[in-house]
């Protein structure tokens, strides 16, 4: 298994280069139909000066700004850069002639007002940003910040410890600590998947709140560090950005009873609504894998007015292409432009076609 999927990624990664450098991908993109590639991202870290959200997240969640800046112009070169629900009404126009790419980045961090919005301004582009509206409305962050901002002032281990100690979620701990006692490589990254899909969400959230608070944490400050405000929403908008919706706490939908989802994506588009004075065209499912929102989450967006939801299940989108879960293609400081290009241009779409699945 480990083999084949070595195999995959070397082809993969052949192929890519190949279409790169020779320029086969601008042959391959005009034989292909038009798509729409939609980019994923969170934050932006500036080129210079101050990144106060910097020691509050983890590395894959940014992309550096110059980086960002070569990707908007090899694609602004080659195709046509909008917003996301700019690009979803161009599909249901049928889309002909250049194909498109909008950037989105997902839970409205502040350097996407202070460093994303003159970026796109300077190559004339639109984008999409997804606002998870309790942060701005309440300055309150998510369970997974303050899971950050702890392990970034304590050990796993001793976060484990405290974590057994406070909480009645007894299953949790057990299976935070066999991680532990496992001695697991990544050991960060597999708490974190226990708190997400294991822990009773409202009780992880208590007991998160309490060692955070424990450590001498400011919810307010770091919320201020790491999210814009409605004011700075409200610019970007000006600036022609497109905001759309991504729930008030972030949570992962598939585990909510449907009237919950509904609640939590329909409070979220009022909010967009009372401060923006328009309801957002464009939704977000939080986390965004197919595990992650359910058929019910598609049907709330929509009963919210959204005209479409985008996934994290990688891939380009067409006329065809389902509305409600559009794909999109992740970027952080990992990400190879190679990789993307041959997305963008319809590269690994014409060998799908051909019966090869080298996509992710
Ligand atoms: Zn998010």
């Amino acid at each position: 298994m480990a083999f084949k999927h070595k195999l995959k990624g070397a082809l993969r990664e052949g192929y890519a280069r190949l279409l790169f450098h020779t320029g086969l991908c601008a042959l391959v993109d005009k034989l292909m139909p038009p798509r729409l590639t939609i980019l994923a991202g969170h934050c932006v870290r500036p080129a210079g000066g101050e990144w106060p959200a910097g020691e509050h997240l983890p590395p894959d969640m940014s992309i550096s700004e110059r980086k960002l800046d070569e990707f908007l112009r090899w694609f602004g070169a080659r195709f046509e850069l909008v917003s996301v629900g700019a690009g979803v009404e161009r599909l249901d126009r049928g889309l002909s002639g250049k194909s498109l790419v909008a950037l989105s980045m997902d839970d409205g961090y502040r350097d996407n007002a202070r460093v994303l919005t003159p970026l796109l301004a300077s190559h004339k582009a639109s984008g999409t940003v997804y606002l998870e509206s309790r942060p701005l409305d309440e300055r309150k962050v998510n369970w997974a910040h303050k899971y950050f901002w702890i392990l970034a002032r304590s050990t796993p281990e001793d976060f484990v410890h405290r974590f057994g100690e406070l909480t009645s979620d007894k299953d949790a701990f057990h299976a935070l600590n066999q991680h532990v006692c496992e001695g697991r490589v990544d050991l960060r990254y597999h708490l974190k998947l226990v708190l997400k899909y294991d822990a009773q969400p409202a009780e992880r959230d208590r007991v998160l709140d309490q060692v955070f608070a424990e450590l001498g944490g400011d919810e307010r400050a770091l919320c201020d560090a790491l999210y814009m405000d409605w004011d700075e929403a409200r610019a970007m908008q000006r600036a022609g950005i497109e905001l759309g919706g991504h729930t008030v706490n972030h949570p992962i939908l598939a585990k909510l009873a449907p009237p919950e989802q509904s609640r939590e994506i329909e409070d979220g588009a009022r909010s967009i609504e009372r401060e923006l004075g328009q309801r957002a065209r464009s939704f977000a499912y939080p986390w965004g894998r197919r595990w992650d929102f359910n058929e019910h989450s598609s049907r709330a967006a929509r009963e919210s007015g959204f005209g479409c939801a985008v996934t994290m299940h990688a891939g380009v989108n067409t006329p065809k292409s389902e509305r409600y879960t559009l794909k999109r293609l992740a970027i952080d400081d990992a990400a190879q432009l190679h990789l993307l290009a041959a997305e963008a241009c319809g590269g690994f779409e014409l060998l799908r076609r051909l019966g090869v699945n080298l996509s992710e």
